[in-house]
């Protein structure tokens, strides 16, 4: 599986932790308190940095900072083109330091650095790309008004935007989030999860190196529950957008309803259908699936956690997954031959280790894995339950891990009908050579984003975000810059006289 993960080198020398503290109108802040909190590397449970901890007061600081900025500051008031000209600078730069910062992401989240370094950080970069060059493409319409009036909208930024990330892709969270606000015209305050705080603190002095300006784009680091529920219920926030878990989407859905009614958009949790039929190559579409579920080790959003395969090729497929995932390496993200680094922490650690108990005690078979490795660090083996019925823990519930659970089918209708049967609806792929079927089970599933025989088909143009509980509007795509702007209908009379 070694060409799997991209990578290619061996040697690499870690970097010294710069940037710990709060960003603010454009310079590096204690928080108010004084207080900070540790970042732990997975690899190893050791405390890389000690970061501020952003609070109440801290959000208050950083709301201010980018409300003038949007009131009175210049960057909703630049031309177009010199917004893209310098986020064009802000994309060079993240490439010119994509060694750095995948060193970063690879230490706080445990995510493989070469990948990260060479295609993860590049892919962001063009996210960059994409929306500076929609900048000066953002316009409204022309109205048929039924009467003797002339009729225009235009598109405005929205106004202050909290951007709320988890920890699973810090580097493509943050960038998918601030390209198309900074597009927009937009001001921000950014909360990254408290458990990868560095890259974000790291892309935020990157901006302003390009030319952002001060107070436009904030960084305040800290937990959920304090930093993150003020940003929610802030009366002077005009949009939060929001990706993690379904549990928080209500709470933050919640804070905005209660406090000045902002809109709010929210990229929760998937448990992703991967739906094999019979006529595929069965060789070509096994590691398509495994790397489906252990992509990320599994901390992916889209996971393909129900592997649903229909039953002429079902124990066919099932062994040709037990060869493969023996080659599959899980050690020290910064190895070139790794495939899967440690889970992001503790907690997620002995979440992922606790559905794997369960699945052994609901009688799904373990075909592969089902342990910790005894070393240091969180490090869990790739795991495979087989022959998993649909209302089994492992069958229904978010596990966010490398943990795969195999079901057979035997027709179409079948399995649209238990690929739906879940609360969330945010991807599926559908892997079968028959076009029929393949637009059939496409525009049968509710979900947003459908994959077919392809998986992770991520793209800047291609909208992605969920059905159901897995939230709603896009990331991404033109989509994802809309939700940055509100509309503005203008009318007056054609002639030139007051008219009702
Ligand atoms: P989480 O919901 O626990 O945390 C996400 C962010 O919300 C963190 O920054 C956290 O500090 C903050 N937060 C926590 N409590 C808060 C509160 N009361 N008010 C405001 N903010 C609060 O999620 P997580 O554990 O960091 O990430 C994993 C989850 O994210 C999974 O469910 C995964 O599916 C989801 N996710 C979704 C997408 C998507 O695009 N749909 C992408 C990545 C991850």
């Amino acid at each position: 599986m070694a060409e799997m993960n991209g990578n290619s080198e061996t040697q690499f020398q870690i970097p010294k932790i710069k940037f710990t503290k709060l960003f603010i109108n454009g310079e590096f802040v204690d928080s108010v308190s004084g207080n900070t909190f540790e970042t732990i590397d997975p690899r190893n449970e050791e405390v890389i940095a000690r970061i501020s901890e952003g609070d109440k007061e801290d959000i208050d600081l950083a709301v201010k900072a980018a409300r003038e900025a949007f009131d009175n500051g210049p960057w909703p008031r630049l031309s177009a083109a010199e917004r893209r000209r310098i986020m064009l600078k802000f994309a060079d730069l993240i490439i010119e330091n994509a060694e750095e910062i995948a060193a970063l992401d690879a230490m706080d989240a445990g995510k493989l650095f070469v990948p990260v370094k060479n295609m993860d950080i590049p892919a962001a970069a063009e996210i960059i790309r994409y929306y500076a060059g929609a900048a000066d493409k953002i316009h409204g319409t022309t109205l048929k008004m039924s009467r003797e009036m002339q009729g225009y909208t235009l598109l405005e930024p929205i106004g202050v935007v909290g951007h709320i990330i988890p920890w699973n892709f810090p580097t493509q969270m943050f960038l998918m989030k601030v390209g198309p606000a900074l597009a927009a015209g937009c001001t921000m305050i950014v909360k990254p999860a408290e458990q990868t705080p560095l890259s974000a603190l790291y892309y935020a002095q990157l901006a302003k190196q390009a030319g952002v300006p001060d107070g436009v784009i904030n960084v305040v680091t800290g937990f959920g529950s304090t930093a993150g529920a003020a940003l929610c219920s802030h009366m002077d926030v005009d949009k939060i957008s929001f990706t993690g878990s379904t549990e928080v989407g209500r709470l933050v859905m919640q804070a905005a309803a209660l406090s000045n009614l902002k809109p709010v958009s929210l990229e929760l949790g998937g448990k992703s259908p991967f739906i094999v039929f019979d006529d595929v190559d069965v060789d070509k579409v096994a590691p398509l699936a495994l790397v489906g579920i252990l992509f990320n080790k599994g901390e992916i959003c889209v996971a393909g956690s129900r592997l649903f395969i229909q039953e002429g090729i079902y124990d066919k497929f099932v062994k040709k997954l037990e060869q493969m995932v023996k080659t599959w390496v899980v050690g020290d993200p910064f190895d070139p031959n790794s495939h899967q680094g440690p889970q992001v922490d503790k907690k997620q650690y002995e979440r992922v280790l606790s559905y794997i108990e369960h699945g052994k005690r609901e009688g799904a078979k373990l075909l592969t894995g089902g342990n910790a490795l005894d070393r240091k660090g969180y490090f869990i083996e790739p795991t495979i339950f087989i022959d998993v019925e649909d209302d089994m823990k492992i069958a229904k519930e978010e596990i966010f891990g490398p943990v795969l659970a195999v079901m057979k089918f035997k027709t179409v209708e079948e399995v649209i009908k238990r690929a739906n049967c879940t609360n969330y609806g945010l991807a599926a792929g559908v892997m079968t050579n028959n076009l029929n079927i393949a637009n059939t089970v496409s525009r049968s599933i509710r979900a947003g984003v459908i994959w077919i025989n392809c998986y992770f088909a991520f793209d800047p143009d291609c909208p992605y975000g969920g059905y159901k509980c897995s939230g709603f509007e896009r990331d991404l795509g033109m989509e994802g810059l809309h939700k940055y702007l509100q509309v503005k209908s203008v009318a007056t009379p054609i002639y030139n006289s007051p008219w009702l």
